[in-house]
């Protein structure tokens, strides 16, 4: 890739300006504070002594001095310039709800730093759901990628007798794309070229470590100010399935995103269904709007053949005969694909090749995640994103500094061997209680949550509900 030529960095400005961004997305505090809505990147400082002292506060806040607080360093632990006086400490506020979870945004109280604290509930219910939160935990704790959100920290479990939920602390986003999509904000081609390429650079990673997300749609594509992207909520996540007559559920990515071979009850998959999501989101950059909005999984699956034509018999090898059959029954369909030209202005010919080389029906033929980077259509998106946003590469007098390697692969595949060996609720109570607790040694003062205290009871509260709409999409 070169990378000569001076490229005009107009995508490193930000996207949305903070205030903008804060008050739509973050702010539900009454207290009048605009300082909690003034962007949420690690150089924003801290709330001064204006904020009400009666503020509701973080589960996870240092409670020396009032007795209140939620969550304490462990007592051999903490220099007393790591505790940050009360008066800096943020409300608490819901930021989204995840496949499995809810999200707030907090406070770390070690360092004044912004973070999203997720909490995974119903994990001990039953093996299946132990084992999903388990293996989302070790997904969280193995990411390290700068397009793939990752797990910071791991709150302190309490003794095992205990030991109900999870939570865990990770990098703090301002927005996500479906916000962005939907916002009047402008989004040029530049935008689209280097969120897809983010979005791609993120996946190809996911995938080199065998990982299918399953659950690839804008809002779980965090987004920052200066376009920043990180794929999140690994929920639906799994391992890749290398064994074809082993059967994989259906119940996996929401509807508009879902790939066909999904949506014709194909019982076996891999990552090509993520890379038909992708290509939806594509072109829903585009155009604004989404692709295929369909009322029901068949409805979804006629949008996709309008658009595409009938598929060939080879292209539908591994779907339900039901599904084939519906196919087969209706009118044969010609391929239209030269509306996508129509999405906006951006659709030029290099972006439609990209899009149509993403929506294949016959998931053998649709492009992998890897050579999907290679297209051209990326080039730019990929020198912005090394000119200044990456970690990667570094300026220096003379210029710029690249990587060797601009889309790193994971170093290992993502293992999921602990899986076999958990046979039971307790058992799988026991792994995750010491996962948790090893992965902590030796790291930062430990962090825990008092459960009387009143911001924990509050937080609580506000995600009952959602628990129990998880249960029972669970028990489906
Ligand atoms: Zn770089």
């Amino acid at each position: 890739m070169a990378f000569h030529g001076s490229a005009r960095p107009a995508v490193c400005g930000n996207l949305f300006p903070a205030s903008d961004l804060g008050p739509k997305y973050f702010c539900v505090n009454s207290s009048g504070s605009t300082a909690a809505c003034s962007g949420l990147n690690g150089a924003q400082k801290p709330l001064g002594p204006g904020q009400p002292a009666e503020a509701p506060r973080h589960p996870a806040t240092v409670g020396a001095s009032t007795g209140g607080g939620a969550a304490v360093p462990q007592p051999h632990s903490s220099p007393a310039s790591e505790v940050p006086c009360p008066a800096e400490m943020e409300p608490d506020r819901p930021i989204g709800y995840g496949a499995f979870g809810v999200v707030w945004s907090v406070t770390d109280p070690r360092d004044g730093r912004k973070v999203a604290l997720k909490k995974m509930p119903n994990v001990f219910q039953n093996l299946v759901s132990c084992k999903r939160v388990f293996r989302e935990l070790r997904m969280l704790c193995f990411f390290k990628h700068d397009n793939v959100l990752s797990a910071l920290d791991i709150l302190q479990p309490p003794q095992i007798d205990c030991f109900e939920e999870i939570y865990v602390i990770t990098e703090l986003m301002q927005s996500d794309l479906h916000k962005v999509i939907v916002s009047p904000q402008p989004l040029t081609t530049d935008h689209i070229k280097v969120f897809l390429y983010q979005i791609l650079r993120g996946l190809k990673y996911l995938h080199s470590a065998g990982i299918l997300h399953r659950d690839i749609k804008p809002g779980n594509l965090l987004v920052n100010s200066n376009c920043l992207l990180k794929i999140c909520d690994f929920g639906l996540a799994r391992v890749e399935e290398p064994d074809s007559s082993r059967h994989m559920t259906q119940e996996v990515v929401t509807q508009y995103y879902r790939a066909p071979e999904v949506l014709m009850g194909s019982r076996h998959y891999g990552s090509a269904i993520d890379i038909w999501s992708v290509g939806c989101i594509f072109a829903e950059l585009l155009g604004r709007r989404i692709l295929f909005q369909a009322q029901s999984p068949i409805q979804q699956l006629d949008l996709i053949t309008d658009l595409l034509g009938t598929p060939p018999l080879s292209a539908m090898a591994s779907a339900c005969e039901g599904a084939r059959a519906h196919i087969l029954r209706g009118p044969h369909k010609p391929p239209s694909l030269s509306v996508l030209y129509m999405l906006s202005d951006g659709a030029t010919h290099e972006a439609v090749h990209l899009l149509c080389r993403m929506l294949v029906f016959d998931p053998a033929k649709r492009i992998s995640g890897s050579d999907a980077l290679s297209h051209p259509y990326l080039d730019e998106g990929r020198l912005r994103y090394h000119t200044c946003m990456c970690k990667c590469c570094y300026s220096v007098p003379s210029g710029r500094v690249y990587t060797r390697d601009f889309e790193p692969a994971a170093e290992r595949p993502f293992s999921h061997s602990y899986e076999e060996s958990m046979l039971s609720v307790w058992q799988g109570k026991e792994l995750i209680h010491r996962f948790i607790t090893e992965h902590q040694q030796g790291k930062r003062v430990p962090l825990c949550i008092n459960p009387q205290s009143a911001a924990f009871k509050s937080f609580i509260r506000s995600t009952a509900w959602h628990s129990s709409k998880v249960s029972r999409k669970e028990e489906r």
